[in-house]
């Protein structure tokens, strides 16, 4: 069985925790590193776990919101670096502890977790996105992508749970307080998906197994939460109560599918 919890979601920082198995067989994967090493071992306290049980770091791309801590982290409790050789390069810090490359095309396995990354637009080197299996049930984490193409609904078909970008409201952004070129950068094919392409995206999914569905990297300015709730109930069809948002603070707590 996977379980999944976040430690944190949006501009200011993601990290996602992924296990498997059962106390000391624990598989545990840290999916991006974008807080300070402090803050991780805080945050994962209120999850009830240590850092000194982490299995792997992965890293989606070199964006300071995903990898920042991940360097520290890494040197501090000796965890290896599961990430591409491009997002490996651009990052300003990746003297890791040990690393491991990774074909963005190619599935890989850490313990008896099976990774299978897709590459997706963003502005960043080399970035991937990640299917999670332990053979029953597949988690699908999707937090940055400027739009979705057919390639990506191929593999985000039939998850049991997904966690899904909705990164801001259309209107928000282009009338809100971020300059114009950051505007345009968020806006455009390689920046970030907002609510109705969400919504869009959830449409042309089959979602007959989902159990979870969870927004992510909810901007804080250019966003509710009111609106990115209703933006995946639209996509789905269901209540609200069926959907839920990670958040900049908190993450959100263990989920099981
Ligand atoms: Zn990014
Ligand atoms: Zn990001």
């Amino acid at each position: 069985m996977l379980r999944f919890a976040s430690l944190g979601s949006g501009s200011k920082g993601n990290a996602t925790l992924i296990e498997s198995g059962n106390n000391d067989k624990d598989t545990r994967i840290l999916l991006d590193c974008g807080f300070s090493t402090k803050e991780v071992e805080n945050r994962l306290a209120k999850l009830g776990r240590t850092a000194q049980s982490i299995t792997a770091i992965v890293i989606t791309h070199e964006h300071s919101d995903h990898v920042s801590g991940a360097g520290r982290l890494s040197r501090k409790y000796n965890i290896p670096v599961w990430l591409t050789v491009g997002t490996s390069h651009a990052c300003r810090d990746n003297d890791f502890h040990s690393t491991h490359y990774i074909d963005s095309h190619n599935d890989f396995e850490i313990n008896d977790i099976n990774l299978h990354p897709f590459p997706v637009p963003h502005d960043a080197r080399e970035p991937c996105q990640f299917v999670f299996s332990d053979g029953a049930s597949r988690l699908g984490i999707v937090t940055d992508l400027g739009y979705f193409t057919p390639h990506i609904i191929k593999h985000l078909n039939k998850l049991d749970s997904l966690l899904l970008e909705c990164n801001y409201d259309e209107a928000m952004l282009l009338n809100g307080a971020y300059p114009q070129s950051l505007k345009r950068r968020v806006h455009g094919s390689k920046g970030h998906l907002d609510n109705k392409h969400a919504s869009d995206l959830l449409k042309k999914l089959n979602v007959d197994k989902l159990k979870n569905i969870i927004g992510v990297h909810v901007s804080e300015k250019n966003n509710t939460e009111e609106y990115a709730i209703n933006a995946l109930c639209n996509g789905l069809g269901c209540e609200q109560s069926a959907v839920s948002l990670a958040s900049q603070s908190e993450g959100f707590s263990w989920r099981e599918q």
